[in-house]
């Protein structure tokens, strides 16, 4: 029997937050009450946005806390070479193409009900002939997408129970690789959840909607599904959600004026592990862990961590 295997997948592109760190929790008790294995990710695909010491401080962060983890580390910074591989066997198939479009031509897909920057890609450069593609190439880098079917693509969440999503209709067919080169985060998480054996995948409910493209590039790549589940947004004291900003809920700020047995204790009681916010460890957690405690709608911090 395969081990149960999980993982915390964080983007450093600023500090842990406390909802982070809840997830973080969850995805490690799910794991450890069932004697299975937990990895960390830094997922710094997208460089730029991502510098190195961002990604260390996170690790340091989550040892302060007392997290432990199986393995060293996956940075995807360093793992360009297997997403190429993935995208070459995407495109062996034929369901990779390259798509000119500007800025402003996606920013006119806009749906009304989608904001600002989300939009339904229409396909404008799925039949491009070679010859189009040749003199486009000449003005521009284009960006590389996956055409997704015209399907009903479902799954069923731990949480949130089943979630169903027609890609092509939704979001359309989405970009692998950007223009500037860089791998996306669809393709990226898909290929090292695979790679490293995840059973499980423990994340924020932000990432719910993603999930159907995952699926759909799992299928296509020929790796199995993990299960999902995904957890309700964490919201402060007064009900409002947390602001990434505010610094005053950064860990190292929280840590130099809380123990870590306080902060746990404060998030294990806002997601019903507790019932007060208690200091408590993550060892002491595992046998108070059970996915039927947490529920489906937000939740808000049991007491103020703030200063
Ligand atoms: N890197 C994502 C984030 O920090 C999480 C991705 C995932 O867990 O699949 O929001």
């Amino acid at each position: 029997m395969s081990t149960v295997t999980g993982r915390f997948a964080p983007t450093p592109s600023g500090r842990l937050h406390l909802g982070n760190i809840l997830c973080a929790m969850i995805a490690w008790l799910s794991v450890r009450s069932r004697g299975g294995r937990f990895l960390l990710r830094i997922e710094d695909v997208d460089v730029p946005r991502c510098p190195r010491p961002a990604g260390e401080q996170i690790l340091r962060d989550m040892e302060a806390l007392g997290f432990d983890w199986d393995e060293a580390p996956l940075w995807q910074s360093e793992r360009s070479h297997l997403y190429h591989e993935a995208m070459d066997s995407l495109a062996a198939a034929g369901l990779v193409y390259p798509c000119f479009c500007t800025r402003a031509k996606l920013h006119s897909m806009a749906a009304p009900n989608l904001g600002d920057t989300q939009y339904v890609y229409d396909r404008s450069c799925a039949s491009l002939t070679a010859e189009d593609i040749a003199v486009l190439r000449q003005q521009r880098s284009p960006s590389l997408r996956l055409r997704v079917p015209d399907e009903e693509i479902s799954f069923t969440d731990r949480v949130y129970g089943q979630y169903t999503e027609n890609i092509l209709r939704d979001c359309g067919d989405f970009v692998l690789q950007r223009s500037d080169g860089l791998y996306g985060y669809q393709l990226a998480v898909v290929v090292d959840d695979a790679l490293s054996g995840v059973t499980e995948v423990v994340r924020g409910r932000d990432i719910l909607s993603a999930t159907p493209r995952q699926l759909v590039l799992q299928r296509d790549l020929g790796y199995p599904q993990p299960e999902y589940a995904h957890i309700p947004l964490l919201l402060d004291t007064d009900g409002r959600r947390l602001a990434k900003r505010d610094h005053d809920l950064d860990v190292d700020v929280l840590l130099s004026r809380h123990t870590k047995e306080e902060i746990l204790g404060v998030l294990a009681a806002s997601c019903g592990l507790l019932d007060r916010p208690e200091p408590v460890s993550l060892q002491a957690l595992i046998p108070l862990f059970d996915w039927k405690k947490l529920g489906t709608s937000d939740m808000t911090l049991a007491r103020s961590l703030r200063p």
